[in-house]
């Protein structure tokens, strides 16, 4: 069998850091001189290509702009190349990984986004092995020789996340990432022990880049005294199209007429409004209780179980690809990426 051919994309983040010593800060430094930094990755079997971004940034300055290079990227490339890796940094890693799977239709190659907690020139860095195992994953066939993994997924500390269902939930430890809602896709050890049967499906047709997305989305977290009137005007005059509610338990918010004339107001002048837990497990129920009952009523949409990066960015995707509120409403409420459960 012919070698695999895996193409590095390097956006930046901790894992390729350097101290500046001036500052007392860590800053990014190139691909080159971190790639070799690790000779062992020359002996993986596998075609190492690796590029970088124009502008090597922290994750915290990611924006919607990098996603559509970074896609743009992948569609040119995704002839030539078995996998990609994606080097990012952990902070808005979800946020990419939640916005490459809408963006990237129909993938049937692996895309897999890592990272690490501590620079890769440091002794203990976990950045070697996440990197290491990273390409052999975007390099793993199935006995029919299609990619084994046609999504794009979070590699970091032995597992394989769905990219989508993934949030950062520790800023110091080296697992740092959790996808509560879905279990694992792979765990590492001695071997790569893949979970075929939680994959998505390969799909039929060929590769669509998405690469336009809408930034007329807003977002609000539901907390005791907040007043929801001056967002709702602000969200109203701005010309934004989709609210994501960040509501308690399973979907619940206050039944004072203050918030409810608020959010019956959002909805009669024509905004989505989508109700996502900020429970990070679980799912939203509306009619469970009283305190959701008079949202279902008004129309606001479900997220179910999906996550408030991929609601972002679902979101975001979902007001560029269509203009009709029915079928952005229909979209929003079901799966399109494994990244809800119904
Ligand atoms: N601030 C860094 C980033 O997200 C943290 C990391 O890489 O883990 O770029």
């Amino acid at each position: 069998m012919a070698q695999a051919k895996v193409l590095i994309i390097y956006t930046g983040g901790t894992i390729g850091m350097i101290r500046d010593e001036k500052k007392g800060t860590l800053k990014p430094f190139r691909l080159n001189r971190m790639i070799k930094s690790i000779p062992s990755i020359l002996d993986l079997g596998i075609e190492i290509h690796a590029m970088e971004l124009e502008e090597i940034i922290d994750s915290s300055n990611m924006t919607p702009k990098v996603w559509i290079e970074l896609a743009g990227i992948i569609g040119d490339q995704y002839e030539k190349f078995d996998g990609f890796v994606v080097l990012h940094g952990s902070d808005t890693m979800a946020h990419t990984a939640s916005a490459l799977s809408f963006m990237l239709e129909n993938l049937a190659k692996p895309v897999i986004l890592t990272g690490s907690q501590l620079p890769i020139g440091l002794p203990r860095t976990d950045a070697r092995e996440n990197l290491i195992t990273a390409l052999e994953i975007a390099s793993m066939k199935n006995p029919q020789g299609q990619s084994l993994v046609p999504e794009v997924c979070i590699y970091f500390e032995d597992q394989l996340y769905r990219g989508n269902r993934t949030y950062k939930f520790n800023s110091e430890n080296f697992d740092a990432f959790l996808s509560p809602n879905y279990p694992i896709l792979a765990e590492v050890g001695v071997k790569i022990e893949v979970f075929e049967h939680r994959l998505l499906p390969h799909p039929n047709k060929d590769l669509v880049v998405r690469n336009t997305l809408s930034n007329k989305v807003g977002m609000v977290q539901l907390f005791p005294g907040l007043d929801l009137s001056p967002f709702v005007d602000m969200f109203i005059s701005t010309g934004t199209e989709l609210v994501i509610l960040e509501t308690y338990g399973s979907g619940n918010g206050p039944t004072d007429k203050g918030f409810l004339s608020a959010i019956r107001k959002l909805v009669e002048n024509n905004v989505l409004v989508y109700n996502v837990t900020q429970c990070r497990q679980g799912h939203v129920q509306m009619g469970k209780y009283e305190a959701s009952s008079d949202l279902a009523r008004f129309g606001v949409l479900s997220g179910d179980d999906i996550t408030i990066e991929a609601a972002l960015t679902k979101a975001m995707y979902v007001l560029a690809s269509t203009d009709d509120t029915k079928e952005r409403a229909e979209l929003m409420e079901r799966p399109l990426r494994g990244e809800m459960s119904s």
